[in-house]
């Protein structure tokens, strides 16, 4: 099939919709079965929705059809989120870029196609700002982020996406609308990191805040991870909320020093960089020196940016990570495990020492300060195999959950992590959990396979 596929389902979409809205032919489709980590089966159908009532023409044709539906922001996703695991109808916001601001109100109202950037870009001329910061907020949309409830380095200071989510449209598995506030029974709350297997979002009213005037910039170096986690600890401790704090570990690291030769020191156990930001630059200064105090007493050398200029030199690390973790292999699966800030340490080290055991090389990296890490394994998938990738993904899912943690502190479960929910949540919560997404979804046609495992005989 090269061209068009004729179907109840694409006769139905293009009898409602302008022709441009509905992609038939097999090379658009392709485009349309992956996220950043993974390829799945080619969707039967790809709808361009620049309404909601082209959401709700959408979802009733697929309910008529028995097809599922698959919400696709820009597929930045790295758990699998967006991939198709059979053929569906998949839902693009992309032409869904709607964004009014309200100055008075200091709110925003974004469709979901918004590119997450573009709320900050546009709040800007009135003195505003929003802070959710994933590291991909130059693609990702608004709609994804509140399906992953995206966060990012600024996450520890002022909180993730659903934080800043005063109100929620959503299209229901039935093609209805819904409106819905944070006042009572949080229904909201309940769809924001659904991954699109609840509802469909159409719009959200975003909180959005004055930015802080001023900020200050370090990187300190340890030459072991259990110091920068105790500096994190004590600088906590004494009272300092930096708006970043992020880890890299010495093979991450290494990595951007390949890739960039930044000058970076390749001896280290864990690097740290941390911002304070606020109103006041004296305040703002004295916080970033009760960070120095405890980098310092931890064991680590701490290094200050004397001004933007240095400041943008010493994140430039951080923001190169991606590219420079490409350069060793086309493909890597993406760990996003959150545990106790005092697990650090050890969690970071049976880390190291599960990929120093596996033929994959393996970095880390995260928002240390709310404990959450980014094991990264690296791989080709046409040489290596990657059923061991998935194991290792896997033992390094148990390390966080014998810790005490959780499997994902932002990027979510998708197909990536499904297979391990088991371990994370117990058959009684599993059971509710499938009790909610049957109320909300009983067909189970929004976003199958993803989140939940099976039920079997045994959790019930
Ligand atoms: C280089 C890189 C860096 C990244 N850094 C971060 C980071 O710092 N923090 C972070 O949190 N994430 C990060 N991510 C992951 C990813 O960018 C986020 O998960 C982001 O929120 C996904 O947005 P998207 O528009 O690409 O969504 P998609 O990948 O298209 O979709 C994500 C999920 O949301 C669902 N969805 C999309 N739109 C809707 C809708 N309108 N209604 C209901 N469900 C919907 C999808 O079905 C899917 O389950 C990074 C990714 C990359 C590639």
């Amino acid at each position: 099939m090269t061209t068009t596929h004729p179907s109840p389902l694409t006769t139905d979409l293009l009898r409602a919709l302008k022709p441009h809205q509905v992609l038939t032919r097999l090379s658009e489709r392709l485009n349309y079965r992956y996220d950043a980590i993974q390829f799945g089966v080619t969707p039967l159908a790809v709808v361009l929705p620049e309404s909601t009532a082209d959401v709700v023409v959408a979802v009733k044709a697929a309910k008529a059809a028995g097809v599922p539906i698959i919400g696709r922001g820009a597929a930045s996703g790295l758990s699998g989120g967006v991939t198709p695991l059979q053929e569906s109808l998949v839902v693009s916001f992309t032409r869904m870029t709607g964004l009014r601001i309200f100055p008075e109100r200091r709110e925003a109202v974004a469709q979901p196609g918004v590119v997450t950037l573009r709320v900050s870009e546009a709040a800007k001329p009135h003195g505003l700002t929003y802070p959710p910061d994933p590291a991909s907020f130059r693609t990702s949309t608004i709609g994804g982020n509140l399906g992953e409830n995206a966060g990012g380095p600024m996450c520890f200071k002022y909180g993730v996406t659903g934080d800043y989510v005063k109100a929620l449209e959503f299209v229901d598995t039935d093609g209805d609308i819904h409106r819905l506030t944070r006042d009572c029974y949080d229904l909201a709350g309940l769809l924001i990191g659904s991954e699109g297997t609840l509802g469909l979002m159409t719009e959200a009213t975003l909180r959005l805040i004055a930015p802080p005037k001023f900020t200050r910039t370090l990187m300190c170096h340890f030459a072991e991870v259990g110091q920068a986690a105790e500096a994190v600890s004590s600088a906590i401790a004494a009272g300092a909320v930096p708006s970043k704090l992020e880890f890299m570990d010495t093979a991450c690291t290494n990595a951007i020093e390949d890739y960039l030769h930044l000058g970076l020191p390749r001896e280290a156990g864990a690097v740290l960089l941390v911002d304070t930001d606020g109103d006041d630059p004296a305040m703002v200064d004295a916080e970033l020196e009760l960070v120095a105090q405890a980098c310092e007493a931890a064991g680590g050398t701490v290094k200050r940016a004397a001004t933007p200029a240095e400041a943008d030199a010493l994140w430039q690390a951080r923001r190169s990570i991606s590219p420079a973790l490409g350069r060793i292999r086309p493909q890597r699966m993406n760990e996003d495990i959150v545990v106790p800030r005092s697990a650090l340490p050890d969690v970071v080290r049976e880390i190291r020492a599960l990929g120093d055991a596996s033929p994959f090389h393996l970095v880390q990296f995260g928002h240390i300060g709310d404990g959450n890490l980014h094991p990264n394994i690296m791989f080709d998938p046409r040489t290596e195999d990657e059923a061991a990738v998935h194991d290792l993904a896997h033992q390094i899912a148990l390390v966080a959950i014998r810790h005490g943690g959780v499997l994902s502190g932002e990027h979510g479960i998708g197909t990536m992590k499904r297979d391990f929910m088991r371990d994370a949540v117990d058959p009684v919560t599993l059971s509710a959990l499938w009790d909610v997404k049957r109320a909300l979804d009983p067909a189970e046609r929004l976003n199958p396979g993803k989140i939940l495992p099976e039920m079997l005989m045994v959790d019930r």
